[in-house]
């Protein structure tokens, strides 16, 4: 499934699900801003996602990071003679993607080799121009685009939520921590997410994350001071895991983020 959605800051939403029963399982967003394609959705859209993105006007492309979700048909985009750019790290994950667990090969399946071409510190469009900003610890090669003249952020996978509850066990919560910080010396307003979509208000709700997420670490620290096991902590600060433990196999829990907040760096 692919849904297109204009919105009011004159950008173009990208919304792309794989169905189940003519059900969306989970929606990730691409968005065109001025010719700037920001991520391109997963493989198992890609007919989808090249029927649309060859009548598009689309100038060049930048990709928050490596993940299937975010950088899955990038390979569409070369055929297009597109070469997207990414944070250094993402070249050799996404010219040779190691085979996914099985949950994210269902829901947006195995992507094929793909070219990248390395980030500079800003992308110029003709009207806009985005500072890059690496913001580590969802993945470590994950950017975020800033518009300071107009006040957007896309914050590919920084944001999700005002509240972190799971981890996958590939991400480091205090590196989130440190990079919520970084962003929000910065002024914005508007977040664009890569699965919540536009957030107005969305700087409000990044520094609701950060304090969260900073809470429950002092609170993890303070009960591991006094002798109790990850397991005690989880329960106390996060509750029974989840259908998102069971259904990710444990890729991602409440736990993994408890151990890694409290992890020795
Ligand atoms: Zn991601």
């Amino acid at each position: 499934m692919l849904l297109l959605r204009q919105l009011p800051e004159g950008l173009t939403q990208v919304r792309m699900a794989t169905t189940w029963l003519g059900r969306p399982l989970m929606f990730c967003h691409a968005y065109l801003v001025d010719g700037l394609l920001v991520d391109c959705g997963h493989p198992l859209v890609a007919p989808e996602f090249e029927q649309w993105a060859e009548g598009a006007d689309i100038g060049k492309a930048v990709i928050t990071h490596h993940h299937e979700d975010h950088a899955g048909n990038a390979a569409v985009l070369n055929r297009m003679g597109i070469t997207p750019s990414a944070h250094p790290l993402a070249a050799s994950w996404l010219a040779a993607p190691p085979r996914l667990l099985f949950y994210e090969r269902v829901i947006w399946g195995q992507p094929p080799p793909a070219a990248v071409k390395p980030l500079g510190e800003q992308v110029a469009t003709p009207r806009y121009l985005f500072r890059v900003l690496h913001t580590p610890g969802h993945t470590g090669d994950h950017v975020a685009l800033l518009e300071e003249s107009r006040g957007w952020l896309f914050s590919g996978d920084l944001f999700l939520g005002d509240r972190l509850l799971y981890l996958r066990r590939e991400e480091d919560a205090r590196q989130i921590l440190s990079s919520l910080l970084a962003v929000l010396q910065y002024d914005f307003d508007t977040v664009f997410c890569a699965h919540r979509g536009r957030v107005p208000q969305g700087r409000k709700l990044l520094a609701r994350k950060y304090e969260f997420l900073h809470e429950k670490w002092q609170e993890a620290c303070e009960l591991s001071r006094q002798g109790k096991s990850d397991r005690e902590i989880t329960r106390r600060l996060l509750g029974r895991e989840g259908l998102m433990t069971w259904a990710t196999a444990w890729d991602l829990s409440k736990r993994q983020l408890v151990r890694s907040l409290l992890s020795e760096k």
